[in-house]
């Protein structure tokens, strides 16, 4: 009975971790990154993916996805392996600190996103093992949320999202597709002539004219505007009636964030890509630089601690909005009751996101046409696999 673990007169096999290991794959998208890391539409074309695979002894098997740069051997090598092999599976949050401790002596080489897989994996394995969801097992809170539609950044893409109309346009089409929410993401270096306030402020505002009062609206734009750029745009969508203003500043700069906090309306989100997992997101909430907080599995170094920075800002009475799409991210959001949105995305008018992806069988996302994204039922973190694909397209 894989249920019970271990009992009296019982081996460990069940739950002692005997090997880690990395493969990597090819496979088709029409994602293309520009010079600052942004994704835009373009033609097919192959790019590599990473599947972390942490296994037990009797072959209980849990996975985790990861660009291949954050599982190289290396890593694995150096930090993984020392504090996974011969433990208890279940221990995810001792294991979860060792390597966190390995951090400050690995040369900054064992990032917060190699603990992201590494523990995404530990949860997939738990919920496989026990044939449960990973949110049922953190203790689920519900199994449907509304999704905002997330979107690419600005392009000069004719016809895409190079203008304020490309925009609007946009907005009509994600509304008729059931989202009740969208978040612009705006024009960015390389584009030619970005960033721009009053450009951003335009699209923002041909978005809200094209849906209506009643759908709700974010901004996640230029992410290095001065203080003085980041308050005029604030200012600007506090008439347009928008939700939140996410990361117009660098956020290493807490003072910065504090200063346009104090002197806004429009709720302040964040921070998103700043280090410090919980810990640095608890000084915000200190500071009062924000008025929701912001985490994400890959930002703070996993579902465990994910799950900190959300019931920590649950304990202060706000929001925490969970960065990113991916299954990983869909469970914590299920498993907790202070946030709003799922983040479904990224989208662009000439991609068609509900196709998924070719190593999936099937959406770990699924939305309906009332704008609900729903929880597979799938054990583990729920992602429908496609072994076969991963097999058949390996990179030596
Ligand atoms: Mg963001």
């Amino acid at each position: 009975d894989r249920r019970r673990a271990t009992g009296p007169g019982r081996e460990d096999q069940d739950v002692i971790i005997t090997d880690v290991s990395a493969r990597v794959f090819k496979h088709t998208t029409r994602r293309h990154s520009d010079t600052a890391g942004h994704a835009h539409p373009g033609p097919a074309h192959e790019v590599q993916q990473g599947i972390l695979t942490i296994r037990t002894e009797d072959g209980h098997e849990g996975h985790s996805f990861a660009p291949p740069e954050v599982m190289r051997p290396h890593v694995l090598d150096k930090f993984v392996r020392k504090v996974l092999i011969g433990q208890d599976h279940r221990d995810r949050e001792r294991l979860w600190q060792e390597l966190a401790h390995w951090q400050r002596g690995s040369a900054a080489q064992l990032t917060d996103r190699t603990l992201a897989v590494v523990d995404c994996a530990l949860w997939d394995l738990a919920g496989r093992t026990v044939g449960q969801p990973v949110y049922k097992l953190i203790g689920g809170y519900r199994d449907k949320v509304l999704a905002y539609g997330s979107t690419m950044c600005g392009d000069e893409i004719e016809g895409g999202l190079a203008t304020p109309d490309d925009y609007g346009r946009f907005a009509e089409k994600l509304v008729a597709r059931g989202y009740k929410g969208i978040k612009l993401h705006t024009w960015m270096p390389p584009v030619s002539w970005a960033p721009d306030v009053k450009m951003d402020l335009r699209a923002c505002a041909a978005v809200r004219e094209a849906v209506g009062p009643d759908i709700r609206l974010m901004i996640d734009a230029f992410h290095w505007y001065t203080r003085t750029d980041a308050l005029a745009l604030g200012r600007g969508l506090e008439k347009l009636g928008f939700d939140w203003i996410e990361e117009p500043m660098d956020e290493q700069s807490m003072s910065s964030y504090k200063w346009m906090a104090d002197q806004l309306d429009i709720p302040v989100l964040g921070p998103e890509s700043a280090a410090g997992k919980h810990w640095q997101r608890a000084e915000w909430v200190k500071a009062g630089a924000c008025d929701i907080l912001r985490t994400g599995v890959n930002d703070v170094g996993g579902i465990t601690p994910a799950l900190k920075t959300m019931h920590m800002a649950e304990a202060f009475g706000m929001n925490c909005e969970v960065h990113g799409n991916t299954a990983m991210n869909l469970q914590v959001v299920a498993a907790t009751k202070n946030c709003r949105w799922y983040e479904r995305g990224l989208l662009h008018p000439f991609l068609e996101y509900d196709d998924g992806l070719d190593y999936l069988k099937s959406l770990s996302d699924p939305m309906d046409a009332e704008g609900y994204v729903h929880v597979p039922d799938r054990p583990g973190l729920g992602e429908d696999i496609d072994f076969d694909h991963i097999e058949n397209n390996r990179v030596a």
